[in-house]
């Protein structure tokens, strides 16, 4: 998990944002008697980021006369153990002189920091909010512990310091000229790099005077009518090429270096023998890194039956891999360059799906609609109140809902949950995540 410390002087509201992050429940609070309660850490799941976070509350209760020195030492043995600094500040209270002491004492670290405004509940914490911009750590993230506001927020800001998030190389690196990354996966002798190429309309990546050249690229940038596409992790392709050694193993580092670079991943499977053990283990490991699942369903140009064979390969599809049932599965021959417009038409609507922002107002009218249809079921004769849902992420869509007494939802419900999601907002056929967090 991401370490993540919580900086900030007295009553700002650290102790609230962790216990309102951890949640009561799984608090590793460290009470025994005799251990000086400065310190806590507790594990908090936000959006889909598992992380540690690392209290330095209790130092209200400190000698007054060595506050400063022990907030001092307190927060470096924090900061250093920390991937990330969460730094509060009181929006409604301003910034104080102890708020820039320890701005500095953090911008010294040289470790990331992100800055929270606490108390943004109401017009009342703007001019605070505004203020702390002058802290010099960007744009600060409106923050309510006491009324959970800003988590979405919170949970984006932190996700730009995830280690894996890290660009590790020009491939990985998010784009924001709208182009879009994919990665091209599957067995073995599928028809993989026959397809690349048949895309690409060239041969300029595996064969060719130019191979030598572009050795160690690793993506390829080229267009489909006019939008930018970037075939990442051409790597693994080429070294096969290079080897024509097509009994290999298929090796599921590679697959997985390339489904991390990409936004939708394209699986191409071979239309004589689809759903193979491999495929539906790529499968999952697509939908599990939580990216957007295309399938493509190569050398449709030996396929005798196509529209019995199509039926039943949607069928097996979707019983196969049932959590992004309705996923794209588009019949290609790589050969002859049969269906690879509606391939890549198929390539651009998922990921616009992956992407979608549903906004919180609309979300949670359909939620209350469909509570009232349908409300959770007493589990030993106690209501489960269900309160609210926001989305905390895209990419892929990951939303949180609030409730009371979570942990005894039925495994049913939260999938009536998220089948209602996809389809009220189309998201069928990608990966979506449902958090339960509890409030009190
Ligand atoms: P890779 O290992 O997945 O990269 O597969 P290749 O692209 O090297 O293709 C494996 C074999 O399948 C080659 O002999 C290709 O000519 C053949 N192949 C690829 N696509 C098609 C297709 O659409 N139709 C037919 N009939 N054969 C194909």
């Amino acid at each position: 998990p991401l370490k993540v410390a919580i900086i900030g002087r007295p009553n700002v509201g650290k102790s609230t944002l962790f216990n309102r992050l951890v949640g009561r429940k799984i608090a590793l609070v460290d009470d025994r008697p005799g251990v000086t309660r400065d310190r806590r850490e507790g594990t908090a799941e936000l959006g889909d980021l598992l992380i540690t976070l690392i209290d330095t509350a209790g130092l209200e209760e400190a000698d007054p006369g060595s506050l400063e020195g022990r907030m001092r030492a307190q927060t470096e043995r924090a900061v250093d153990e920390a991937d990330v600094s969460l730094f509060l500040i009181d929006a409604r209270a301003g910034l104080t002189p102890t708020d820039r002491h320890f701005a500095d004492m953090l911008r010294k670290t040289g470790k990331p920091v992100v800055l929270v405004a606490n108390k943004c509940e109401g017009a009342a914490g703007d001019p605070g909010f505004y203020e702390s911009f002058a802290l010099g750590f960007g744009e600060p993230v409106a923050f309510s512990a006491e009324h959970g506001l800003g988590l979405a927020d919170l949970h984006e800001a932190l996700r730009a310091h995830l280690p894996d998030e890290q660009p590790e190389d020009e491939a990985a690196a998010p784009e924001d000229d709208g182009t879009v990354r994919i990665a091209v996966v599957g067995r073995p002798n599928a028809g993989k790099s026959t397809l690349v190429n048949r895309l690409i309309g060239e041969d300029r990546m595996l064969t060719g005077p130019e191979a030598g050249i572009t050795r160690d690229a690793i993506a390829v940038d080229w267009e489909w009518k006019g939008r930018p596409v970037r075939l990442v992790d051409t790597a693994g392709l080429r070294r096969k090429a290079r080897v024509q050694e097509k009994l290999e193993k298929l090796s599921v580092g590679d697959a997985l270096r390339a489904i991390r670079a990409a936004e939708v991943v394209i699986l191409v499977v071979d239309e004589q023998m689809p759903f193979e053990k491999q495929d539906l283990q790529i499968a999952d490991l697509v939908t599990r890194e939580g990216r957007a699942l295309v399938i493509a369903v190569n050398k449709w140009d030996r396929c005798e039956e196509p529209d019995t064979r199509i039926r039943e390969l949607r069928e097996m599809a979707d019983r196969l891999l049932p959590q992004v049932r309705g996923m794209p599965l588009v019949p290609v021959s790589a050969l002859t360059g049969y269906g690879l417009p509606k391939l890549m038409q198929a390539v651009f609507k998922v990921r616009e799906r992956w992407e979608r922002r549903v906004p919180t107002s609309e979300l949670n009218r359909w939620f209350a609609a469909l509570i009232e249809h349908h409300p959770p079921p007493a589990v030993a004769g106690r209501r489960i109140k269900l309160r609210y849902v926001t989305q905390g992420a895209s990419r892929p869509p990951t939303f949180i809902t609030f409730g009371t007494r979570v942990d005894a939802l039925p495994e049913s419900y939260r999938r009536y949950l998220l089948n209602g999601l996809r389809e009220a907002f189309d998201l069928v056929g990608v990966p979506v995540r449902l958090y339960l967090r509890k409030t009190e």
